[in-house]
């Protein structure tokens, strides 16, 4: 079993449910979604973070956020927008070190909430 959650899933050890796949990333929901279109876009590599992976490998990372603009389209949000969050470090919030953007929309995003 992978140490890293989201390598566990890359490996099949641990199932998701997969929106989309290509040779470099993987996309699946969220276990504990908080929008209706919740779905989290990582790479199969593991990097750690986004300012890691931006450093490391650019080109994936963008590929990173084509996949999630083909998410939202094929969510059927593209149109009314959506949100790609990538949390880093604790205050933030990052619970799993294996960089992950998630892909929000279906419900009204704006901040401060109104
Ligand atoms: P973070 O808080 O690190 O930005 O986001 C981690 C996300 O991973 C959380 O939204 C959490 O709900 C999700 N998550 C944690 N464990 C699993 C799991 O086993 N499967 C899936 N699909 N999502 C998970
Ligand atoms: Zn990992």
């Amino acid at each position: 079993m992978a140490e890293c959650l989201f390598c566990a899933i890359v490996a099949g050890e641990i199932p998701a449910a997969t929106v989309l796949e290509t040779d470099r990333i993987l996309a699946f929901r969220d276990i504990n979604p908080q929008a209706p279109t919740h779905v989290l876009v990582i790479p199969k590599e593991h990097h750690p973070n986004v300012a890691a992976l931006a450093a490391a490998d650019g080109a994936l990372l963008a590929e990173m956020i084509a996949g999630a603009q083909r998410v939202a389209a094929d969510e059927g949000v593209s149109q009314t927008g959506y949100r790609v969050v990538f949390n880093t470090g604790a205050q933030a919030g990052q619970t799993v070190h294996h960089v992950h953007g998630h892909v929000l929309g279906g419900r009204s995003l704006t901040w401060p909430p109104g």
